[in-house]
């Protein structure tokens, strides 16, 4: 937007004519950019929305924020120039566009800072009604505020960092020759046993059209058969990797799951790469040096937003009792996950050290371990992470009852190929698995668990012609911002969080 049309509709307060004609053709300059400049004495546009302002008896000093970088510029007005009442529409949250010098800043805290020669109110924020005065809020408050609440360092952050991750997945996976697919949102299969999913259907909630025994016709719905928002894209990945040899998908899931956790989302991101001819271990050896290629990009790219999440985390753990606090400080723990190896241990040994715990023996578990069989709850998870081996942690070798029918069945007919990445402070971060090849062994196991075996006839196909040993996982997004950003709650990484009874926004 060209600062002449600004002028149209806005109010202008004209700060000192010197530059005006050459003001009019300047284009903006990102805050960030601005406060890696040194060119004192250039007349430069900014574009933000107030932070703070503060003014004296002839000056005034006006924090802007533009969202290109966590730090704001420092607009100084002399209103012994331009007059009181040139400032007394811009509260914090108001939107300027500012003309002015950039000067070395005399005052500590930055360098430079923008001496305003002309600026323009873009949009009033009555102070009355502005919900995000400059003060600490708590993130249940700005979570009823999530229109707004990008505006604060915390979620401009956590926005940043999103972006950055997403960014590096996929050079992550384009640089090493997979490829890219997009699998569908809307699904006909309800077997991918991933968790409960949501209906898709147009009919009339109603009077639906029935069958003769009064169940709902979905022959004369949309797509003349029951529909479902997708849990996972794994079974149409495998049919990709399956050609291409190396695939990935990242796109939004979907689970009608009531777990009112931290770590639960009722919509979330999945990165699920699949790879033809990738045994168990290659597959775990992909999770790790993705989960390590990733954090070490967060720390290269986004050192300023984790700089300021680390001391949030700090100012937060103030209020907490001891056992909730971080155990490290956020880039110390960054960095202590890149120079580890994950410790890879099976089931049989999860289980072993956890009922020799002393958490289990005190019977402080809320799920005491006392079989081999059990699924693993995120206590046990985080048990093994961070008091035993103090450090990540691969799971491979689960009992096969407790897992999906795709996964690949050991030689003990008990146990399968699977492996679940654990993670300090989140617990699963990654679920995967060696897939099941076999025809008739996969077979075997959907008619055990009941799977549909004749909606499947295309999964099950890929296994009569070429098939090969092939190995996937999933990576939840918002688990990896987790534990990146140190947020505590899932909710509070994803800009519009979805979960039971909460669809705002
Ligand atoms: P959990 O046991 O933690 O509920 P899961 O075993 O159901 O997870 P998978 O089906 O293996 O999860 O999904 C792969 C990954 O997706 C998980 O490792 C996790 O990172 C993420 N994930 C699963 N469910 C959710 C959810 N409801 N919200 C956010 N992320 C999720
Ligand atoms: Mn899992």
């Amino acid at each position: 937007m060209q600062f002449k049309k600004v002028a149209n509709f806005a109010r202008v307060i004209k700060l000192g004519y010197k530059h005006l004609n050459q003001m009019k053709e300047l284009k903006r300059t990102k805050i960030k950019a601005l406060l890696e400049s040194n060119n004192f004495g250039d007349i430069i546009n900014v574009r933000g929305w107030v932070r703070t302002k503060r003014s004296s008896k002839n000056v005034a000093f006006i924090t802007l924020n533009d969202g290109s970088t966590i730090h704001n510029i420092q607009i100084v007005i002399d209103l012994s120039e331009h007059g009181e009442e040139s400032i007394q529409f811009i509260h914090s949250g108001a939107a300027l566009s500012v003309n002015g010098e950039l000067i070395e800043s005399p005052g500590s805290g930055q360098n430079v800072e923008l001496n305003a020669k002309e600026f323009t109110i873009l949009g009033k924020a009555d102070p009355e009604e502005y919900p995000l005065q400059p003060k600490k809020h708590s993130l249940e408050f700005l979570r009823e505020k999530a229109h707004l609440r990008f505006r604060t360092n915390t979620f401009g952050a956590i926005a940043r960092v999103r972006h950055s991750m997403i960014f590096a997945i996929h050079k992550f996976f384009n640089d090493k020759g997979f490829y890219n697919i997009h699998t569908p949102i809307i699904t006909g299969s309800d077997a991918e046993g991933a968790g409960e999913m949501f209906r898709v259907t147009v009919l009339d909630p109603k009077s639906p059209p029935l069958n003769e025994d009064k169940s709902v016709n979905y022959k004369e719905d949309f797509f003349g058969k029951e529909t479902n928002l997708t849990v996972s894209g794994q079974l149409e990945a495998e049919l990709a990797a399956l050609a291409l040899s190396e695939v990935y998908t990242f796109g939004p899931t979907f689970r009608a799951e009531n777990s009112n956790t931290t770590r639960h989302l009722a919509e979330f991101w999945m990165i699920e790469p699949e790879m033809a001819f990738y045994d168990i271990n290659d597959d775990m050896d992909l999770a790790e040096e993705m989960l390590k290629f990733l954090i070490r990009y967060a720390l290269e790219h986004c050192a300023d937003d984790l700089a300021f999440l680390s001391k949030r985390q700090q100012d937060e753990d103030k209020n907490k009792k001891q056992e909730d606090r971080a155990p490290m400080e956020l880039i110390e723990k960054l960095n202590f996950v890149l120079k580890n190896d994950f410790a890879r241990i099976t089931y049989t040994e999860a289980i072993e050290i956890l009922k020799n715990s002393k958490p289990n023996k005190k019977n402080k578990f809320q799920f005491p371990v006392d079989k081999w069989g059990v699924d693993m709850q995120s206590e046990h998870e985080r048990y093994l992470v961070e008091k035993h081996f103090e450090k990540p942690v691969i799971v491979t070798g689960y009992p096969k009852d407790i897992k999906a029918f795709y996964m690949k069945v050991n030689e003990d007919d008990k146990t399968v190929r699977a492996m679940d990445v654990l993670f300090p402070q989140i617990g699963e971060i990654i679920g995967g698995s060696q897939r099941e090849e076999n025809y008739d062994v996969l077979l075997k196991r959907m008619r055990e668990m009941n799977v549909p075996e004749k909606e499947m006839w295309w999964y099950l196909e890929t296994r009569k012609f070429g098939t090969v040993p092939h190995s996937g996982f999933g990576l939840g997004f918002e688990r990896l911002i987790q534990f990146i950003t140190g947020m505590g709650n899932i909710r509070d990484v994803i800009p519009f969080p979805r979960t039971p009874q909460n669809a705002e926004f």
